[in-house]
């Protein structure tokens, strides 16, 4: 029972509740965020292309944009400060005709207009120059180089815990089902009680257009639209080094869309997506056979265009090691919808954040908290510490960093996670972190334990036992995501013989 009175409640810890959270905390406010899910980061800002776009293609004039543009540069300083990785490796979007061409032309001046730096249109030659060996048929392309490659969920854990370690409560396993005004403020019911709070502000994803429509007139929907990746292995890594996309096209069914990308994600695996579908169920994340053969058969395709094929001649089926799908959360306003609803005082929204949010929403949040503490005239808070305290993970450290670790704590040296080069001692951080790892796939996402090759068939049993032994709980309660996904649900020897 949550029985606290909050200056401000988030709704939502994805890259937006975390952005935003983290932004609050630099004032003096109580602030909890509540995410309905059995860990923070629930919903898109899991499962994405985790590129930080340049902002050549949003729209000039967009609040996708500006926002895009702002928080593509706040990037470097950010991920600095939080301890999580980014690689600022840039985009070419290569052309195979004059349609390519014409649409790369218009992308250049669209860059222009939203003053993304360093945009280059590059001939054959000069693009040959920048990523070696394109295929024959490549006539040009487009390189932003601003853009880059972050491990989005990373990212949003580290801004929690920052913003944690800054004052900021969060409640787990905590649905908003209903909220109403109250006097100066809304009374918000939530699946584990009811809480008063003076301001809102409404980040649930997929999900924000059914809160807004809860308090607010200014109704707006959201439609979640699919997207589809494949993830291969690390043996690739040194053969993909810029993001490389193919050009974006009008769609023959109307429409227009950003293609098929190939990605090197910042942990050194590769990662091939996304395709685009709408869907009506906001819960519905899992891949489909459909789509997994559509990636598959572009890059079948196309491969011979890459760089990439020079080292690996053809697309190598048999190292694709997972796939994952993510909902974006497309708004029918067809952009961000950030502030304050007209008709709702105190309530926030940042809702609508499709593609670009993950680069956009450091920024939004900073304009957001910046502009909402004006107005409130809320005083900063002077004890706020602008780094995160976190020890680097030991797949991460360099060998004297290792060695130097490994003195200082035995559980360095014992590995949990093969593949990924995974400690006891990175397992014990996660689960004592400011918001500790509860169940094994919140334990993955701030180890990478069972995110290699093997998908967990050799750490899953240990990390089940590591949070059995230090959460003092039974192996039988220790769950994947939450009640309901136990990993082990029977004590050996409690079977019935008949
Ligand atoms: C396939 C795909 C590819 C993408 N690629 C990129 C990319 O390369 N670059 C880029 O910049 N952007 C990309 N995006 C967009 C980006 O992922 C999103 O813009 C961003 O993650 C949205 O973040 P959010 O916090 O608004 O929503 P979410 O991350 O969905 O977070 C919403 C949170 O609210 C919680 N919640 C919902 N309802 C409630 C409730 N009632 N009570 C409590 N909690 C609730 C959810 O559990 C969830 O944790 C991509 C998105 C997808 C799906």
């Amino acid at each position: 029972m949550i029985v606290d009175m909050y200056d401000v409640v988030i709704i939502g810890s994805g890259i937006s509740g975390a952005a935003i959270a983290n932004a609050l905390a630099r004032y003096q406010l109580r602030v909890a965020v509540f995410e309905k899910a059995s860990d923070i980061c629930g919903g898109a800002s899991r499962s994405n292309s985790a590129t930080v776009h340049s902002g050549h293609d949003a729209t000039y004039g967009s609040l996708k944009a500006h926002y895009n543009v702002l928080g593509n540069a706040m990037y470097d300083k950010l991920c600095a400060d939080l301890s999580v990785p980014f690689s600022r490796n840039g985009m070419i979007l290569f052309a195979t005709s004059e349609a390519d061409k014409n649409e790369i032309a218009r992308l250049k001046q669209n860059a222009d207009q939203n003053g993304v730096p360093g945009v280059q249109v590059l001939d054959r030659a000069s693009l040959l120059a920048i990523e070696g060996s394109f295929g024959e048929e490549v006539i040009g392309g487009l390189y932003a180089p601003s853009s880059g490659q972050v491990c989005p969920y990373s990212l949003v854990i580290a801004l929690c815990e920052h913003a944690a370690e800054n004052g900021v409560s969060f409640f787990l396993n905590t649905a908003v089902l209903q909220l109403e005004k109250q006097g100066e403020g809304y009374l918000i019911h939530t699946a584990r009680g009811s809480v008063q709070t003076r301001f809102v502000f409404n980040c649930a994803g997929v999900y924000a257009d059914e809160i807004n429509n809860m308090i607010s007139g200014n109704r707006f929907h959201i439609t979640p639209r699919k997207g589809e990746h494949l993830i291969l292995d690390k043996k690739l890594a040194p053969y993909v080094k810029a993001t490389i996309s193919q050009t974006p096209f009008d769609l023959p069914s109307g429409g227009h869309t950003k293609g098929m990308g190939i990605m090197p994600s910042v942990d050194g695996t590769i990662i091939l997506g996304c395709n685009s579908c709408d869907v009506v169920d906001k819960e519905d994340t899992a891949t489909s056979e459909e789509g997994i053969s559509q990636i598959i058969r572009f890059f079948e395709e196309n491969w011979r265009h890459l760089p990439i094929h020079s080292a690996v001649p053809s697309f190598p089926r048999h190292l694709i090691i997972s796939a994952f799908a993510g909902l974006r959360p497309h708004p029918d306003t067809d952009d961000f919808i950030i502030g304050e609803a007209a008709d709702a005082p105190g309530f926030y929204n940042m809702a609508g954040i499709e593609s670009p949010g993950l680069t956009a929403a450091p920024a939004i949040a900073q304009e957001l908290a910046n502009a909402f503490a004006q107005q409130h005239h809320i005083p900063v808070n002077e004890a706020y510490c602008p780094t995160r305290t976190h020890k680097k993970a030991f797949r991460n450290m360099t060998a004297e960093e290792r060695e130097q670790a490994l003195a200082s704590n035995p559980n360095y040296g014992h590995i949990v996670c093969r593949c990924e080069q995974v400690t006891r001692a990175d397992v014990l951080q996660a689960i004592h972190s400011p918001i500790g790892a509860r169940t094994v796939n919140a334990v993955k996402m701030r180890t990478r334990a069972g995110m290699g090759r093997c998908q967990g068939g050799f750490c899953c049993p240990e990390v089940v036992e590591l949070l059995s032994k230090e959460l003092d709980i039974p192996m039988s309660e220790v769950t994947m995501n939450g009640a309901g996904s136990e990993v082990i649900p029977y004590e050996i020897g409690s079977f019935e013989t008949v």
